[in-house]
């Protein structure tokens, strides 16, 4: 079985004019190790597709299995410790919070951990050295330029280690050459065996994935694989 099962998923949505399928009987599977791009046209499903695999809402009508866990057959509270084991996020706007430093933002997802402090300290430095921000660790995210603000984002999506990184739009706010260095860092990521879905407008970033999705009025209208460069 593929680290990812997806069958059947559907979405719908109430509307005036009777309902949306946001998502329409969608089947995919996703290896281990894959960066998978979703691309498609504003209203495509896209980001219903990536809350629906984050367990952040359910579907109408079909499963999910992760690492052979049927999430929506979790009752509410294993799923949020599914979220925290397996998920780590990335959302376009950095959602830091302002007060807290670079690093305090990256322990955040360690605060239910039963670890020492010192320890979370010792982890969220680690990563933050990983995404090339360790002399930023101090710093609020006020202080800390687009870019470095996502990479704080992405730390802190890595910190507990999740097999699993969900990214929307991670480039959406950033210019070209920095989004190129964050695109740079999910490829070294995945290259490290980092499984990653991501939702993305931009067509410059498709060079980096191995598969890419194109999603249209909720189903799947096409996909390419990465032709080895
Ligand atoms: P994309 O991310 O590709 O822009 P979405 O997943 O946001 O697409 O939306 C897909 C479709 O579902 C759109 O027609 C959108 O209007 C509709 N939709 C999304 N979320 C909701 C919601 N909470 N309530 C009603 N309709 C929704
Ligand atoms: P759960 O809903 O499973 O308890 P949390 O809400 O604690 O999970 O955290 C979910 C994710 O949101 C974490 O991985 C973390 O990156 C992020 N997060 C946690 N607290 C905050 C916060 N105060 N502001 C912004 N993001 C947060």
């Amino acid at each position: 079985m593929a680290f990812i099962e997806i069958n059947g998923l559907s979405k719908h949505y109430p509307s005036r004019a009777g309902v949306v399928a946001a998502l329409d009987g969608i089947d995919l599977s996703i290896d281990e190790g894959t960066f998978l791009g979703v691309m498609g046209p504003s209203g495509s499903g896209k980001s219903t597709f990536l809350s629906l695999i984050g367990g952040l809402c359910h579907p109408t009508a079909g499963t999910i299995r992760v690492d052979g866990i049927d999430i929506f057959r979790l009752p509410a509270e294993q799923l949020a410790d599914f979220r925290r084991e397996y998920l780590g996020f990335v959302f376009q706007s950095f959602n830091l919070v302002p007060y807290l430093t670079a690093l305090e933002n990256v322990m955040l997802p360690l605060t239910v951990k039963k670890l020492a402090n010192a320890e979370k300290r010792e982890r969220a430095y680690q990563v933050l050295e990983r995404v090339g921000l360790k002399a930023r660790a101090g710093h609020l995210p006020g202080e800390l330029s687009g870019g470095e603000q996502e990479r704080v984002a992405i730390a802190r999506a890595l910190v507990n280690r999740p097999p699993l990184i969900l990214a929307d739009e991670p480039t959406g706010s950033l210019d070209t050459a920095t989004a190129a260095s964050i695109m740079d860092l999910f490829a070294e990521l995945n290259g490290e065996g980092q499984t990653i879905v991501m939702v993305t407008h931009n067509p410059e970033t498709r060079g980096n994935f191995h598969r890419t999705l194109l999603l249209r009025d909720g189903r799947v209208a096409g996909e390419s694989l990465a032709t080895a460069a």
